[in-house]
């Protein structure tokens, strides 16, 4: 029989509802995982993530948090442990992008990023601390500007590079669980976020930096995530993999 390599596995990716993460949860699923999709606001585009999984013979269910916030966090997790009763991957893909120069920025603004983009995985792994199964995963998406010296993503950049180093540091905390956490840096990849702000010219000269010519797609970044997520990976762990298409 050719079992999937997730099955009976339970999945949480946070912000998930569109993106890279819907892509994350729907490949996931595809591998035989049981998906926890966690939105923030947008409660339609979350159930209609949860129809296209049962509609592929996948099980989800969606989960409003605000992970920015400890209290958000926590709940994600009591729900996810209600529906399920375990968990052995999480990705933290949630994020946020400000585009500012180091001039120009402002204290809510660093404020609001931070809580987002470190606070949110940093408290989520937490919780995984204390209820990831032995063996689980743990999956940190940064990003490809950690390595790079663009003005105005200084606080971005800056928030990315604290998640490699959370991921660095507790691969070897939790480490005698074989569980395993990695970061995954993409690279500018076709979503929305990337859009914001930015004109066609400048999105192609993005495309143009990759050693292929184009941008990445969701897919791109999933499948790897899948990869990390399954016992094929289970001798990677405290690294920060870039996968941008060669971009950098
Ligand atoms: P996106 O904006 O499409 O998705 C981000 C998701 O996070 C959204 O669904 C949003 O609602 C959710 N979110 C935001 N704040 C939240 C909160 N407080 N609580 C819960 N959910 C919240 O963006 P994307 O391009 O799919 O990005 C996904 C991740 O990949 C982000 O961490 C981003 O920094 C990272 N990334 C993206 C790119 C890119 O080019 N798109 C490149 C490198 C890294």
């Amino acid at each position: 029989m050719n079992r999937k390599k997730l099955s009976g596995k339970i999945a949480l990716v946070t912000g998930s509802s569109r993106g890279i993460g819907r892509a994350i949860v729907e490949r996931l699923s595809r591998e035989g995982a049981t998906v926890v999709i966690n939105y923030f606001s947008s409660s339609d585009k979350a159930d209609e993530v949860v129809a296209a999984i049962a509609s592929g013979g996948g099980t989800a269910v969606a989960v409003q948090a605000d992970v920015s916030r400890i209290g958000g966090v926590q709940r994600l997790f009591e729900q996810t442990w209600e529906h399920f009763g375990r968990i052995d991957i999480l990705v933290n893909n949630a994020g946020i992008r400000i585009t500012r120069t180091v001039a120009d920025t402002q204290e809510d603004e660093f404020d609001r990023l931070f809580a987002i983009n470190v606070k949110g995985p940093f408290f989520a792994c937490q919780q995984a601390v204390h209820r990831i199964s032995d063996g689980g995963r743990i999956i940190n998406i940064s990003s490809a500007v950690t390595r790079m010296m663009l003005p105005g993503y200084s606080i971005y950049a800056a928030s990315k590079a604290a998640v490699d180093q959370l991921t660095r540091v507790l691969a070897k905390e939790i480490g005698e669980r074989q569980v395993t956490v990695n970061a995954v840096c993409p690279g500018p990849v076709d979503t929305e976020l990337l859009r914001e702000g930015k004109t066609e010219e400048q999105l192609q000269g993005m495309a143009q930096m990759a050693a292929f010519n184009r941008l990445g797609k969701v897919e791109d970044i999933a499948d790897v995530v899948a990869f990390l997520a399954s016992d094929d990976a289970r001798w990677i762990t405290g690294q920060i993999i870039h996968v941008n298409g060669g971009y950098i």
